[in-house]
């Protein structure tokens, strides 16, 4: 029988329908490639339901190699996609595919009327089961061509981009679309979906898209397939893999399948750290792995990816409402089957459900990491420095993550051993108690680092702009517990007993050497080879680096004290300079050991390196 013998049912889809189309194309143009997604996922969903109903007893087919085609025809300029799903009655095409959810649709498209970008955002397509309609982004004439596995005819409705669609029934499918049951959806790519018209790009949008669905999906370029002569042809394999590692359980996957999984993934070579495989049961429901990945430096990538599924189908990457944003360092995949297909950011910003997802998951990762530093501590200190940055950023924005991780924060010493902060603290006890020393630049402190160790104190490195953060937020938790650098203070390991008088005319002489910014302090040291330290107070040179850090300013002469060693010949000598009158060699020499002070605590400036080195020769050639 001819197609056109038969009477079309003709209708438009609705009157309002003519609002839906334009907004169709136009609020969802940055995002057009999802079409693929939502016909693929339609088929994908057709399938199941019918085994499903098959396993229900409901329905009675014989199922085999159920699969979904898509096709390219780039002469024709269509993209087809079949499956050989539970497919629709004519009754079911008018009630699924015809009656779209106009009134949500409608109430939202008058409350966002003029802010356009926000409906956009908030994906006004999947919010109302239009996904199918989405085909119209890149379609003027769609085709759908099904035969439900009830048997019966088969169906074909066709519909332009001004909504106006006709029903075919008892439909020839002289294209053999539906042999036995199933659903074929044609799209007719209009001008602007032209770019959609290449199997490079059909390709990547079903890897980005589809590469987990759980049915098999074969992907048909058009292109004719070469064959050698006497070579059999290759067999045709699906695009996608149906079980993705998450689904499976974590003790039936070795670490060899973690890491290619992680490889296919992330295209990434590096090895992970680690990985951890969420599984959350009710009422939570979502399962997930997440890799840590290796970070080589400070300023190296610390960006991840973490790709959230919906029912094996991808949904977007790195949905900073879903998962805490300090988590978004980690590489990953959740599949959260609870979660709509198309959420939107308003929606996932109130959702309970949502902040639950996300604190297991950093349940999850403290307890991975406690576990770690627990029972197996040498592997643990290996890999500290990559993570160190994640567990430093990731307390500083979740306290409630601090609490968990912090018995297994580590800290490097200089020696490269690591210590606990209880650790730490318990070897300090006696010359120290509660205060840790640190250096920020081992190279640049080494004449403090040195003193430090000589009187077997030992000294952490906190070498990265986000450890002064990091260590406020222990100080903030631990009563008593302070941290100073090297050259912030003396411990008291190094006074001596015996006379610190003060000497008020050599204080004025170093003060006039040093600057008024400069406070001038008497201690006896038990070093009596250095004349004078340079300390810059803890607090004041934290919020400088602040400051400087916001480019909030930060370049005034920082606050410091000039600590003169009464046990010094050196002191002496310049008392009885200024005791015989000899003002000009007393301000010479105050300024040498200071500039001498100021060269071990930090660089010199350049008018400082000058004075230095005409102030040294001249006591060379004195000497000579
Ligand atoms: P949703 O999938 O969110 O329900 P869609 O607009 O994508 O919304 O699809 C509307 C309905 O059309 C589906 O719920 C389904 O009943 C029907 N449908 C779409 N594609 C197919 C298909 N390939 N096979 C069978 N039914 C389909």
């Amino acid at each position: 029988m001819d197609e056109n013998e038969k009477t079309p049912v003709r209708g438009g889809i609705s009157i309002e329908l003519e609002h839906i189309f334009p907004i169709i194309k136009k609020w969802l143009y940055s995002d057009k490639e999802i079409f693929l997604r939502e016909i693929v996922s339609n088929a994908c969903d057709a399938i199941t339901k019918l085994r499903r109903l098959n396993s229900l007893g409901e329905a009675d087919v014989e199922l085999s190699g159920e699969k979904i085609w898509v096709e390219l025809d780039k002469d024709a300029s269509t993209i087809t996609v079949i499956d050989n799903g539970i497919g629709m009655t004519k009754e079911e095409v008018e009630k699924y595919i015809c009656q779209i959810a106009l009134s949500g649709a409608l109430d939202f498209i008058q409350k966002y009327e003029g802010s356009e970008a926000d409906a956009a955002q908030n994906g006004i397509i999947g919010h109302f089961g239009l996904g199918f309609y989405s085909a119209f982004m890149v379609s003027d004439r769609v085709e759908v061509i099904t035969r439900s596995y009830q048997g019966g005819p088969a169906v074909k409705w066709t519909c332009g981009d001004d909504g106006n669609y006709e029903i075919t029934e008892d439909y020839d499918d002289p294209d053999n679309y539906v042999p036995g049951f199933g659903t074929a959806v044609v799209m007719h790519i209009s001008d602007e979906g032209k770019e959609f018209l290449s199997g490079w790009k059909l390709r990547e949008i079903l890897d980005k898209y589809c590469a987990f669905m759980p049915e098999e999906i074969y992907f048909d370029d058009g292109e004719e397939k070469e064959t050698k002569e006497g070579e059999e042809p290759k067999e045709e394999k699906p695009v996608n893999d149906t079980h993705p590692l998450w689904q499976k359980n974590p003790s039936d996957c070795t670490d060899e399948e973690y890491k290619a999984f992680y490889q296919k993934v992330f295209h990434d070579w590096k090895e992970p750290l680690f990985h951890i495989h969420l599984k959350a049961d009710y009422p939570l429901n979502f399962k997930g792995i997440l890799y840590f990945p290796r970070i080589a430096s400070e300023f190296d990538s610390l960006e991840g990816q973490i790709k959230l599924y919906y029912n094996q189908v991808f949904v977007a990457d790195n949905i900073k409402e879903v998962i805490p944003e300090y988590l978004l360092m980690l590489k990953g995949v959740l599949d959260c089957p609870e979660l709509p297909l198309n959420v939107s950011r308003s929606y996932l910003q109130n959702s309970g459900y949502v902040t639950k997802i996300s604190q297991h998951i950093t349940k999850k990762v403290a307890d991975k990491l406690n576990s770690m530093f627990t029972n197996e501590r040498e592997e643990y200190e290996k890999i500290w420095r990559d993570l160190k940055t994640f567990v430093e950023y990731g307390s500083l924005r979740d306290r409630r993550f601090f609490d968990r991780v912090k018995d297994s924060v580590l800290f490097e010493t200089t020696d490269g051993t690591y210590r606990t902060l209880d650790e730490y603290l318990e070897g300090a006890k006696e010359k120290h108690e509660n205060k840790i020393y640190y250096a920020s630049d081992v190279t640049a402190q080494s004449k403090y680092v040195k003193m430090f160790r000589d009187e077997g104190i030992e000294i952490v490195v906190l070498d990265r702009i986000i450890d002064t953060q990091f260590i406020s937020v222990i100080e903030e938790t631990r009563e008593g517990v302070k941290f100073a650098r090297i050259d912030a203070e003396l411990a008291d390991a190094f006074k001596a007993d015996g006379d610190k008088t003060e000497l008020p005319a050599v204080a004025e002489c170093f003060k006039k050497a040093a600057g008024e910014h400069t406070k001038v302090e008497f201690e006896r040291l038990r070093d009596e080879k250095t004349p004078a330290i340079l300390n810059i107070p803890e607090e004041s040179r934290r919020m400088n680096d602040m400051m400087k850090l916001y480019r909030m300013g930060g370049d005034l002469p920082l606050e410091q004290t000039l600590l003169v060693n009464t046990a010094s010949p050196l002191t002496a000598k310049l008392a009885a300079l200024l005791d015989e009158g000899k003002e000009e060699d007393a301000a010479s020499l105050a300024k040498q050991i200071y500039l001498l002070a100021s060269l071990a605590q930090r660089q010199l400036s350049a008018d400082e390196l000058v004075e230095f080195l005409a102030g040294s020769y001249d006591l060379l050639n004195r000497l000579g």
